[in-house]
């Protein structure tokens, strides 16, 4: 009995029996338990885990699909350049991508608004959280303008305003369509009141467009909140999104907080909207070209094929 008693004395470094009274004999390592998220597998490169079924897909099947899960249709965030790449024909042109933030108010937050500018213009290669295009959409000459999440959260500041303000003028000039993808986390706070301004001269331009009888549609994908909402992305002649895009004013959290009531499972997501009337439909990432088609031709009234005055009087 004695010998094992000794042992665990000398293994926790006490020199006697004697001071071990009262103390506990065995001593426990101080090893907590450590929820590393970092031990999580990284699957870098080829594979990716899909943050709705947790099932892991293929990049390239991934990229063939729309970027759209293929077991649970999860949409993923797309950037600008794909997104156009889907909607128009080859032969697309890409414009006004030559303005730049001036950085109004010089301003600084956790680093300097031109440092984020030049890090996000590296990143994404544009210049802003926004690209215009025009080309063809099925039948259709378009203007269609998408906004680039991946740049400072597809914020709206004066660049994005005044770019959308001349997708408005292109479409006026030209009486095309416009198209506004949007993906945004709304103002871009770093550019103060010249943000929110973009909120009344894009409003204002897109009513000049009501009056000339141009039609715009407007695409929500995930997500689309705060000033982008309240502007340009609810002005649409037709509102549309992405199945399960987070679309709102406020976040969730700071409403509860406001209310200091629990908010409504699935409360800002597009099929909540969708039942309380603000989204005329949800339309699926590989239906969207199609969708937007028939739509221009509904609103244009332009038959999709054309029909000869012939065929007119024999029928
Ligand atoms: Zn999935």
């Amino acid at each position: 009995m004695r010998l094992p008693l000794i042992r665990l004395a000398r293994y926790n470094g006490q020199g006697t029996l004697g001071k071990r009274a009262g103390m506990s004999w065995f001593k426990r390592e101080d090893h907590e338990i450590v929820n590393d998220s970092r031990k999580t597998v990284r699957t870098e490169g080829l594979w990716i885990r899909c943050p709705d079924c947790g099932k892991i897909l293929f990049k390239a099947e991934l990229e063939a699909n729309l970027q759209v899960c293929p077991h649970c249709g999860h949409h993923f965030r797309i950037d600008a350049r794909t997104r156009i790449e889907n909607l128009l024909e080859p032969g697309y042109e890409l414009v006004d991508l030559g303005l730049r933030s001036t950085d109004p108010l010089n301003f600084t937050d956790l680093k300097p608004y031109k440092k984020r500018l030049a890090e996000a213009q590296r990143k994404t290669g544009l210049n802003d959280a926004i690209i215009n295009a025009v080309g063809q959409l099925g039948p259709h000459n378009v203007v269609l303008s998408v906004m680039e999440y991946s740049f400072i959260g597809g914020s709206m500041g004066a660049v994005v305003g005044e770019t959308i303000a001349r997708a408005v003028d292109r479409a006026l000039e030209t009486r095309r369509p416009l198209i506004i993808v949007a993906a945004s986390g709304g103002a871009r706070m770093m550019e103060g009141i010249a943000s929110l301004m973009q909120l009344a001269k894009v409003s204002a331009g897109l009513a000049r467009m009501d009056d000339a009888k141009i039609p715009y549609i407007s695409v929500m994908t995930d997500p689309t909140t705060g000033g982008v909402t309240a502007s340009f992305a609810m002005l649409g002649d037709l509102n549309i999104a992405e199945p399960n895009a987070l679309i709102g004013f406020a976040g969730p959290r700071v409403i509860e907080q406001t209310i200091r009531q629990k908010l409504p499972e699935g409360f800002q997501r597009s099929e909540f909207l969708l039942e309380h009337g603000f989204l005329d439909a949800i339309v699926h990432r590989k239906d969207m070209k199609q969708y937007l088609a028939q739509a221009l031709t509904w609103m244009t009234d332009q038959p999709q094929e054309t029909v000869s005055e012939s065929d007119i009087q024999t029928a």
